[in-house]
C-alpha cells in the first residue's frame, strides 16, 4: 500500500517531521507542558496505530519521557482489558 506523500516512513519519525511537531508545540510536552530538551523527547501517536492512527505529523506529538512512559501505561492496561473483553 502506498501512500502519497507521507511524512513518516514504517513508523519511524524524520527529523523535519520532529521539527515540525516540536515547533507546533513550541518545544514543551503536549500534555505537562515540561519543555522539551534535545535527547529527552518522545514522540508518541495522539490516535495509537493500531486504533486506526496515521503516521502523520498530524497524529503525532512530543511528549517528555515522564508523561510518555505514564501514557505507555495507560495505553498498555486499556489494551489488556479490550482484548479480554
Ligand atoms: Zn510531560
Amino acid at each position: 500500500m502506498r501512500h502519497g506523500g507521507g511524512e513518516i516512513r514504517g513508523g519511524y519519525i524524520t527529523g523535519a517531521v520532529a521539527a515540525k511537531i516540536l515547533l507546533r508545540q513550541g518545544h514543551a510536552c503536549a500534555i505537562c507542558g515540561a519543555v522539551l530538551e534535545e535527547g529527552q523527547t518522545h514522540f508518541d501517536h495522539i490516535v495509537p496505530v493500531i486504533c486506526g492512527g496515521r503516521h502523520t505529523s498530524g497524529n503525532m506529538h512530543a511528549l517528555c519521557i515522564h508523561c510518555h512512559h505514564r501514557m505507555m501505561l495507560l495505553f498498555r492496561d486499556w489494551f489488556a482489558r479490550r482484548k479480554k473483553a
